[in-house]
C-alpha cells in the first residue's frame, strides 16, 4: 500500500487550500473541484473547474483520487452518493445530511448525542408562530440555506411577527429560544473513523454575524472548558467521526449549549496552524486517511483575526509594525467588503485580546 495519496476536495476555498497544502507536505497530492479556476485552492493544487453538483466532474475526481473530502457542508449528499467508491469518502452523506438541515442537526444533537440545545421547536408555516409565549424571545433560523445569520429572524416583541411569519411561510424553519449567552466559543475535534482528538476552546467574537476575532484559551473556568471539549468528543464519537468537525456552543452561566456543528476545519480553528503542534487541517488529513491522530498541545494563547476585504491595509500595517504576527492572505484576486481575505495569528504574549481590525 502506498503512503502517499491523491486526495480530492470538493471546494477550493481558503478551507480546501488550508486542507492542500497539510495533505502536501505530508507526500500526497490533491485535486480539487470548485467553479472557479483561480480559486484560493489553485496556488497549490490541480482543480477540475465545475459546478459542485456537475455529476460528471464529481465522476472524474472519483477516478483520479484515492480518497475524497469537503471544505464545506453543502455539497449535494444525493450527487455524492451516486459516484463515490465503497470507504472512498470517510467523512460519508450523513453528515452532510444532518449539518444541511437544522431541524436534522437539532433532532441529533439533542435525541442521539445528547446534549443540550436551546428549547426548539420546528416551523412549518407561520400558523405554528401564533399563540406563542411573548414574555421569552426567539431566534427563527431557515432550516437549509442560512449561513453568517442570514436566513434568521429575532422575535424579541409582537412587533417582529410579522417579518418572522413571512420567514415562516417562506421555507421550514426552526424555531429556538433566544440564549443570553456569556460568550460563544467553539470546539474543534478531529476523528479517524475510531478514535479522536480534540483542540483547545476557542472564545470567538462575531461583527455583523461574521467571525471577527477567536481568542484561545477561551475565557472561561476550567472546569466550563473541559465541559466544552467533552461535549465535542461526545458529538465526534456519536457520529464515528472522520476528519475535523467544529462545534459552536454558547457559554451561559455554568452551562453550555451547542449551536450547530460544521463538518470540516472552520475558521474559528486558523490559529492551530501556529499556536497548535498539529492544525486542524493536519488532523483532518490524518483522519480522513484514517492515519493516529496525535494529541494536540497548544504552544501559546493565541488570537486570530480575520482579514475582510476592508481590512487589507490595515492588516498588513499590523503585520509590518508586528513583525512576530503571521499572515495568512488565501489569493483571492478581488477585495470585496466583508469577503474573507485571509487572517491573522498573533501568539504569547503579543496576543493582545482587545485588538480588532
Ligand atoms: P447560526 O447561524 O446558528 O450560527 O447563528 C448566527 C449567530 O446568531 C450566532 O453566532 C449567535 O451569535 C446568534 N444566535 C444564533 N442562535 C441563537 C440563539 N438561540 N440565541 C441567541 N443568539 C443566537
Amino acid at each position: 500500500m502506498s503512503w502517499t495519496k491523491t486526495i480530492g476536495i470538493i471546494g477550493g476555498g481558503q478551507l480546501g487550500q488550508m486542507m492542500a497544502i497539510s495533505a502536501i507536505y505530508m507526500g500526497h497530492k490533491v485535486i480539487a473541484l470548485d467553479p472557479a479556476a483561480d480559486c484560493p485552492a489553485s496556488r497549490v493544487a490541480e482543480i477540475i473547474v465545475a459546478d459542485y453538483d456537475d455529476v460528471s466532474a464529481l465522476r472524474q475526481l472519483v477516478e483520479r483520487c484515492d480518497i475524497l473530502t469537503y471544505e464545506f457542508e453543502n455539497v449535494d449528499a444525493d450527487a455524492l452518493d451516486a459516484v463515490v467508491k465503497p470507504g472512498q469518502l470517510p467523512q460519508g452523506t450523513d453528515l452532510l445530511r444532518i449539518s444541511q438541515n437544522r431541524i436534522f442537526e437539532k433532532n441529533f444533537l439533542a435525541d442521539q448525542a445528547q446534549v443540550t440545545v436551546a428549547p426548539y421547536k420546528v416551523i412549518t408555516s407561520s400558523l405554528c408562530l401564533e399563540h406563542l409565549d411573548l414574555e421569552k424571545s426567539y431566534v427563527l433560523k431557515t432550516a437549509t440555506g442560512g449561513y453568517d445569520g442570514h436566513g434568521q429572524v429575532v422575535i424579541r416583541s409582537a412587533a417582529d411577527l410579522e417579518k418572522a411569519s413571512r420567514l415562516a411561510n417562506s421555507a421550514e424553519c426552526v424555531l429556538e429560544e433566544f440564549v443570553t449567552f456569556d460568550l460563544e466559543i467553539s470546539v474543534i475535534v478531529s476523528g479517524n473513523g475510531a478514535d479522536v482528538t480534540v483542540f483547545p476552546v476557542q472564545e470567538n467574537i462575531h461583527r455583523n454575524n461574521i467571525l471577527s476575532k477567536t481568542i484561545v484559551p477561551a475565557r472561561i473556568s476550567p472546569a466550563l472548558a473541559e465541559k466544552a471539549q467533552t461535549i465535542a468528543v461526545q458529538i465526534a464519537k456519536k457520529l464515528n467521526l472522520s476528519g475535523t468537525l467544529c462545534v459552536e456552543m454558547f457559554v451561559a452561566g455554568d452551562d453550555i449549549l451547542v449551536n450547530e456543528i460544521a463538518p470540516r476545519p472552520h475558521n474559528s480553528g486558523h490559529y492551530s496552524i501556529e499556536a497548535c503542534n498539529f492544525s486542524q487541517f493536519d488532523t483532518h488529513i490524518l483522519g480522513v486517511l484514517g492515519l493516529t491522530l496525535p494529541p494536540i498541545k497548544l504552544h501559546a494563547p493565541a488570537i486570530m483575526l480575520n482579514v475582510l476585504g476592508q481590512h487589507l491595509e490595515k492588516a498588513q500595517a499590523f503585520t509590518q509594525e508586528n513583525p512576530s504576527a503571521h499572515l495568512h492572505l488565501y489569493g483571492k484576486l478581488e477585495a470585496k467588503h466583508n469577503r474573507k481575505m485571509g487572517h491573522v495569528t498573533v501568539l504569547g504574549e503579543d496576543a493582545e485580546s482587545e485588538r480588532e481590525f
